[in-house]
């Protein structure tokens, strides 16, 4: 599956092509190229037996023109620090194709942590917020979940900080848990972002979702509730999978079921289902839509030639690589860019500490309408700068949007120190 392109380099080969389009100077681009800084740090964790272990912890902050650093924090056995470059670099372009006010950051700690107890988690979250406390902060940097981390590791970590600055400050952190000063609808915003993208590109195109096959690969947070909300919206969700392995019924899963078989056992394959598929044959399976919602570079070149879908919406980040992406380019698949489809999670973040800011908490529908406005808006400024310059993708309009962005901050702010 994965294959070894670095995501680091995608990134800035993603910048590249979109650069072209953009009326920007090349050293300026070049800046757009590169994190500001990398904390890198070495986590000393007492275990549950009294032994001591270390961990290897980053955060990249990637670009700050537009206002805080603002990205999650993933536990995982890959992490790098070229991958938290990359993404914190996505995270840049993402908050900007939306237009929240914030730059981009992302954090990672190089860990399998089913390997590890409840509170070996606690403590090692805990060393990380500390580690992290001088430069995160409600107006510097505001970390969120990320893959294998959700309400638990965002409450301890506001917890820390709090402690440590002896204040009340829940906007240093989203993700939270409600009692925790966490927003209505952000478990589900990432996953209802995906649907939109979909809905809005089918529109587009002419189609409708209602009338789709539908495959998704991850069946995480992203994953799984983009499957219900497409199958709530009368999309046919065909076939999902996990690192475990695919499930496919040509007549439609009943993608509820499935997310509980998930939870109860760990495997979407323990589902009842008429047929068990490989991940390459779930991701060459013919369909209307393939999401992609589980790591970077489930797509390279050589496998995209084989994908049949029409459309593609990423629910992960960075799961084409550069490669791929020319592949579907040139064959005329429709890519809705991971900085678009799954902005919904970063999106509802900045609801969360908007509310946190104000001490005032919002409804869930008004959460979720904000958000359906927010992606439509970004969503009909893609497809026009996609229409007015003739671009190649849907990524490069995104981009250009993005980057366009950024360079204005940064140009009205002028070039100092
Ligand atoms: N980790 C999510 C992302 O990649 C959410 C980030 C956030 O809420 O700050 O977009």
């Amino acid at each position: 599956m994965a294959d070894h392109v670095n995501p680091f380099e995608s990134l800035q080969e993603q910048i590249d092509v979109a650069g072209k389009h953009v009326d920007v100077r090349s050293d300026v681009l070049e800046r757009l190229k590169h994190p500001e800084r990398i904390l890198e740090t070495t986590l000393s964790v007492e275990l549950d037996d009294g032994s001591i272990e270390l961990f290897r912890a980053f955060r990249s902050q990637f670009n700050g023109d537009r206002g805080p650093y603002k990205g999650g924090i993933r536990y995982h056995p890959g992490v790098n620090r070229d991958e938290v470059a990359a993404l914190s670099g996505w995270m840049t372009y993402k908050c900007a194709v939306v237009d929240i006010p914030y730059g981009g950051g992302k954090g990672g700690i190089i860990i399998d942590p089913k390997q590890y107890s409840e509170s070996e988690l606690e403590r090692l979250t805990r060393s990380f917020a500390a580690e992290l406390r001088p430069i995160i902060g409600e107006n510097k940097d505001i970390p969120a979940p990320d893959v294998n981390t959700g309400q638990r590791e965002m409450n301890w970590i506001k917890d820390t900080y709090e402690t440590l600055e002896n204040t009340t400050a829940p906007g240093v952190i989203t993700g939270k848990a409600i009692d925790s000063g966490g927003s209505a609808g952000r478990v589900e915003a990432t996953g209802r972002s995906v649907m939109l993208s979909a809905r809005e590109v089918f529109n587009w195109l002419g189609g409708d979702l209602a009338d789709a096959t539908v495959a998704i690969q991850g069946y995480g947070n992203a994953g799984s509730i983009a499957a219900r909300l497409i199958d709530e919206a009368g999309g046919t969700v065909v076939a999902v999978s996990d690192s475990g392995g695919a499930i496919y019924n040509p007549e439609g899963l009943d993608a509820a079921a499935v997310a509980e078989t998930k939870l109860e056992t760990g495997a979407v394959t323990e589902h009842n289902a008429p047929e068990q598929l490989s991940n390459e044959e779930l991701l060459t399976l013919d369909v209307d839509l393939l999401i992609p919602a589980a790591l970077q570079n489930a797509i390279n070149e050589s496998l995209a030639e084989e994908v049949r879908a029409d459309v593609i919406v990423e629910a992960a980040n960075g799961p084409l690589t550069p490669g791929a992406d020319r592949v579907f380019a040139a064959k005329d698949t429709y890519v809705v860019p991971d900085i678009l489809a799954n902005a919904g999670g970063v999106t509802v973040s900045y609801f969360e500490w908007v509310q946190n800011r104000q001490r005032f908490s919002w409804t869930e529908e008004r959460v979720n309408d904000e958000l359906e406005r927010v992606i439509c808006e970004a969503f009909d400024g893609l497809i026009d700068t996609y229409d007015t310059k003739d671009l190649d993708s849907l990524r490069t309009a995104a981009y250009v949007v993005a980057i366009d962005r950024v360079v204005d901050a940064y140009t009205e702010g002028g070039n100092w120190p």
